[in-house]
C-alpha cells in the first residue's frame, strides 16, 4: 500500500483521512501532509484561523459564528487560492469547523513574528477581558491576573 492510500484518523477529531498523493509543496496554507498523520481539513482551516494574526484575535472574540457568513467562506476561498492551498472550500465543512470548534488540538499555538498571540492570549480576547482592536501592543499583554 502505498501512502497516498493509506487511511488515518484525524489527531484532533479521529475523522477518517485519505493521504493525498498529489502535494503543491509550496502551499501556503491547508497543504496536505507529507506523512500519513496529521489534521482533517475541517481541524487544519481552524488551526490555520488560530494560528494566522490578525484573523486569529477576531476570530476569538467573535467565536465560531463568523464563520458562516458566505462573504467571509469567499475571503477564506480567495486566500486559499493565492497561497496555493491544496484543499478545496467546498471540502470544508464549516459546520464542523463550528461543531469542533472546542476540541483541543494536538500542539499549542506557539508565537512566532508572523503571529504573537498565544493561546493563552487568544483564551483572553474569548473571555471578554480584552476586545480584539483594544488589545495593547503585541508582546505587552498580561500572562496572568493581577
Ligand atoms: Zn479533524
Amino acid at each position: 500500500m502505498s501512502t497516498a492510500d493509506a487511511i488515518v484518523l484525524c489527531e484532533r477529531c479521529g475523522a477518517r483521512c485519505k493521504v493525498g498523493d498529489k502535494r503543491n509543496p509550496d502551499a501556503k496554507m491547508l497543504r496536505l501532509s507529507r506523512e500519513p498523520k496529521g489534521l482533517c481539513v475541517n481541524c487544519a482551516t481552524h488551526d490555520w484561523l488560530r494560528n494566522t494574526y490578525p484573523v486569529n484575535m477576531q476570530v476569538a472574540e467573535s467565536g465560531p459564528g463568523i464563520l458562516v457568513h458566505p462573504h467571509i467562506r469567499k475571503i477564506f476561498g480567495d486566500l486559499m487560492q493565492a497561497a496555493g492551498a491544496d484543499a478545496k472550500l467546498d471540502e470544508i465543512n464549516w459546520n464542523l469547523v463550528n461543531e469542533n470548534w472546542d476540541l483541543p488540538f494536538p500542539h499549542k499555538i506557539k508565537p512566532s513574528a508572523t503571529n504573537p498571540c498565544s493561546q493563552e492570549q487568544l483564551d483572553e480576547i474569548t473571555a471578554g477581558k480584552y476586545k480584539a482592536i483594544d488589545c495593547p501592543p503585541v508582546g505587552e499583554l498580561p500572562t496572568e491576573e493581577t
